[in-house]
């Protein structure tokens, strides 16, 4: 009985990847009734990667906005297709081996980031463009050429994932109130995600400090400093605060800490620094940390990766190989959010039921 449940199961895998390979390759025969098929299993790699517009096909993808990217590298102005632009951000942003929901949660993430910053004034460093390339600046973004000397063997392989994972997910963008999320974003929480004003400017409902369960406990970092070396440095940048080699381990001390463990402020001999400066001064990962005198200097115990607000990727990593689905995912992320159509007719709303049947996000 199993054998055969699993030979039916494996023959209607193998008929989809069929379909599959033969819609991309030769997008013109086979098209899909939905636009977004739910296609579930292995994903069929193709040599070499397909276009987007081999992909557009597929997916019956008619809606097309051009975006104004200003490429640091090659210091020139393009337009993009919104869609093809993810998918650069997408492969810049994320490891391409994190589980396919959680690709197709950095997806929304990402085209929603694109569309809020457009829609406050685009990149700050270049009025002329959307968008830039510099990760200083707006997203990070990997062309087809350093998606290629980055993957090397794996560039179809690679390739294919990724924009299948903006395709299935095309358009898709996060509203909160009607109105498009800044849906940032960080490499790894350390388990609790941050009140977006315990980091930047403004209180966002959406932004609320969640539990991140599922994420890989050895993303901690000890930053060992011996104590010359703490010494000068504080020096060098913070004067003021009168620390010397004698009284620096009565001088050091956390001061305030939130409730997420991130670092407020640190008492700095006659001085007080936020976590956000100690964590630039030393060189941390993160503002999670606590400090541990050794006998020839101080410990920093780090915890995540990243400002800590919104979105923890190494989270939706975990919740995707725990059985979350990318809508899974980013509702319990972004507190209240739900999920939009982004289009030529501006927002759609989606009826989107799993907001109330979500298992991942938390009670009260
Ligand atoms: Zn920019």
């Amino acid at each position: 009985m199993i054998v055969i449940a699993l030979a039916a199961v494996l023959l209607a895998l193998s008929v989809l990847l069929f379909l599959l390979m033969r819609a991309v390759l030769d997008g013109k025969e086979i098209k899909p009734t939905s636009c977004k098929p739910d296609v579930a299993g292995e994903i069929a790699v193709m040599t070499p990667a397909p276009t987007l517009l081999d992909l557009y096909a597929y997916f019956d993808w008619t809606e097309t906005t051009t975006i104004k990217v200003y490429d640091h590298r090659a210091d020139k102005l393009v337009d993009m297709d919104l869609e093809e632009y993810i998918v650069g951000v997408v492969s810049a942003e994320m490891p391409a081996y994190y589980a396919f929901e959680a690709l197709k949660a950095q997806a929304v993430a990402s085209r929603t980031y694109t569309l809020y910053s457009m829609a406050h004034g685009g990149c700050h460093t270049n009025p002329d463009a959307d968008v830039c390339t510099n990760s200083k600046c707006c997203q990070a973004f990997s062309s087809h050429e350093r998606m290629q000397n980055t993957w090397k063997n794996d560039y179809a392989n690679n390739y294919n994932l990724v924009a299948q994972a903006v395709m299935e997910t095309a358009g898709e963008v996060l509203v909160y109130d009607g109105k498009l999320c800044d849906a940032l974003y960080h490499a790894c929480s350390g388990g609790q995600t941050e009140d977006s004003e315990h980091v930047y400017a403004n209180a966002l409902p959406y932004l609320r400090g969640v539990e991140s369960p599922y994420e890989d406990p050895m993303r901690t970092e000890d930053v060992a400093l011996k104590t010359d070396a703490l010494v000068e440095l504080i020096a060098a940048k913070y004067p003021e605060s009168g620390i010397s080699e004698t009284n620096v381990r009565d001088g050091i001390a956390i001061k305030k800490a939130y409730e997420s463990g991130r670092v407020e402020t640190l008492r700095l001999g006659k001085t007080t620094i936020t976590g956000k400066q100690a964590r630039n001064l030393f060189g941390l990962r993160s503002t999670m940390f606590t400090v541990e005198w050794t006998g020839d200097g101080i410990v920093f115990h780090v915890k995540g990766f990243g400002h800590g607000v919104g979105l923890s990727q190494n989270g939706a990593n975990g919740m995707a190989k725990h059985g979350a689905n990318y809508r899974e995912i980013l509702l319990h992320y972004y507190t209240g959010v739900s999920i939009a159509s982004y289009g030529a007719d501006g927002i759609t709303e989606n009826a989107a039921p799993e907001n109330s049947a979500n298992p991942f996000v938390p009670e009260g």
